[in-house]
């Protein structure tokens, strides 16, 4: 194809988080230029601080970079074989997390930002988008997030007739490192774990006695809570990132078999007496002054996360440089809504991409967006891209959003909720592993590890072949 046949009109993306930053940088990276429409600095989210782009705003993790045994992992890995931006300013900016890859969110976002700034191709406009896209652009992202700005959405309901549905999402607390007390906490990782770039003492952990675990789960379900907005009441939790004092109202063992369990770690100070409880943080920055309260997101109040949190022994004299929080998400019924390349079927010019299709997580997202951003850029060259394999991670997970999940059972509420990647999303195996490589049969455990991993080996090989058949053929086209 030559340069000519191209289309002269960029390629408009709105929203400069994980999805439309990555988006941005696989269509330009195609050699199609893109306009980058991001509303911040000039107006905020109830949840992004910085005028940055692709700011992370909650956890610095992007959880397991386990490629051959953990699904997350194993899309870090494809994403990177697709030269995802995303990913290598992660990888650039590492922190130590012992067996996940967290990053300097700072530096994160300073890393996307100055690439996507930096590139000929691409133009940001600061300015929000108030309103459906004008009709002239033919070829259009809309990547604005969980916390999309109002009008946006509500023009994207009327234009969908489909309700965007809201629920909770959550932000765990930070502290400053020094106000930490490190006579009582210590550094260990759950069962010493290495992990990439990790040490095997990269968490602090607090332990708790069975009076003291019982005085705290009392004082959360006590505590004050923030009020709920008109808009936010009769919206269900997404069950992974429940807030702590709605875990412990569902019973006081809850917390202890959840983010708080005492196993796999040893406090030095005490070795022969075992903690009832634990609780962990984890780095938030390079420098390693802030730590976040893993698990801790809450809609507890300012002043009774202080009070309460200052109960736990080693954070009584904590200082918090950010308190926990709550806030609404927003996605579409995309099995319905939008087709196999992610377009809106009612105006197929928009797609969409990140969080607001379905998917969860800032890995996920940045990683739709990927995957828009070369189906827009092949749209822009007038190609048609073959879909990614269905056996890959990344293809998963698109096939989950655009179709792969619709429930019918008993004919009640539809039932698409946003998604991690996960294993179960996998096309299942044609023969899965029922051996060891010595001929021994594989038992238990040992059977759901070789699944995985033989799982992951097909889908690597697969996308392997995909970028080789299609990728590389549409570039030097
Ligand atoms: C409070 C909260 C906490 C979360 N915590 C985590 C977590 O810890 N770990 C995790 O993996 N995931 C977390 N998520 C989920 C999700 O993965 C992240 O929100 C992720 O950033 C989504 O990526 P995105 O690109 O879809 O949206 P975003 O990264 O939010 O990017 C959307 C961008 O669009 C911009 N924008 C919005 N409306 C407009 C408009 N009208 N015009 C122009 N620009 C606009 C926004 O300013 C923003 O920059 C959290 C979500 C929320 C809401």
């Amino acid at each position: 194809m030559t340069d000519t046949q191209r289309s002269s009109e960029p390629v408009h993306i709105i929203g400069a988080g994980l999805a439309g930053s990555e988006a941005a940088w696989q269509v330009a990276g195609a050699g199609i230029p893109v306009v980058l429409h991001e509303m911040r600095p000039t107006r905020m989210t109830e949840a992004h601080r910085t005028p940055g782009l692709a700011e992370l705003v909650c956890s610095n993790s992007f959880r397991s970079d386990d490629a051959a045994n953990n699904a997350v992992g194993l899309l870090h890995a494809e994403m990177r074989r697709l030269g995802s931006l995303i990913m290598r300013a992660a990888d650039t900016n590492q922190v130590p997390a012992g067996g996940a890859l967290a990053v300097d969110r700072e530096g994160f976002s300073a890393t996307v930002t100055k690439a996507l700034h930096d590139h000929p191709l691409i133009k940001i406009d600061r300015a929000e988008i108030r309103n459906l896209p004008p009709a002239d652009w033919s070829n259009v992202i809309v990547a604005t997030g969980p916390l999309t700005s109002q009008p946006l959405a509500e023009a994207i309901r009327d234009l969908t007739d489909e309700n965007a549905l809201a629920f909770f999402d959550a932000i765990a607390p930070i502290v400053h490192r020094d106000s930490i007390d490190m006579s009582v906490a210590w550094f260990q990782s759950r069962y010493d774990k290495v992990g990439p770039g990790g040490t095997g003492a990269d968490y602090i952990n607090c332990p708790m006695t069975k009076p003291q675990y019982d005085a705290f789960v009392d004082a959360l379900v006590a505590g004050e809570k923030t009020d709920f907005k008109e808009w936010e009441t009769n919206t269900p939790y997404f069950d992974g990132c429940l807030p702590i004092e709605v875990m412990a109202e569902r019973g006081p063992e809850t917390l202890r078999h959840g983010p708080m369990k005492p196993v796999g770690l040893t406090n030095p100070h005490d070795p022969t007496v075992k903690a009832y409880a634990i609780v962990q943080l984890r780095q938030d920055n390079k420098l390693g002054t802030l730590y976040n309260i893993v698990g801790f997101q809450t809609k507890l109040k300012h002043g009774a996360q202080q009070r309460i949190f200052r109960t736990i022994p080693g954070l009584q004299n904590a200082e918090f440089a950010r308190h926990g929080g709550l806030h609404r998400n927003t996605f579409l019924n995309s099995p319905k809504l939008l087709d196999s390349q992610l377009r809106l079927r009612a105006q197929p010019r928009l797609r969409f991409a990140g969080q607001m299709t379905g998917c969860e997580g800032y890995v996920e997202s940045a990683s739709i967006g990927l995957i828009a951003g070369l189906y827009a850029a092949a749209d822009a060259r007038l190609q048609s891209l073959t879909p990614p394999p269905s056996t890959s991670a990344l293809g998963s997970l698109l096939g989950h959003i655009t179709g792969g999940h619709i429930e019918t059972i008993d004919a009640g509420p539809r039932s698409f909720q946003p998604m991690n990647i996960n294993f179960g999303l996998f096309p299942p195996l044609a023969h899965p592993p029922t051996r060891k490589p010595d001929g021994t049969r594989l038992r238990g455990t040992e059977k759901t590890v070789a699944k995985k991993q033989a799982l992951s080996v097909r889908a690597l090989s697969d996308l392997d072949r995909w970028i080789a058949d299609h990728l590389r053929v549409a570039a030097a086209a």
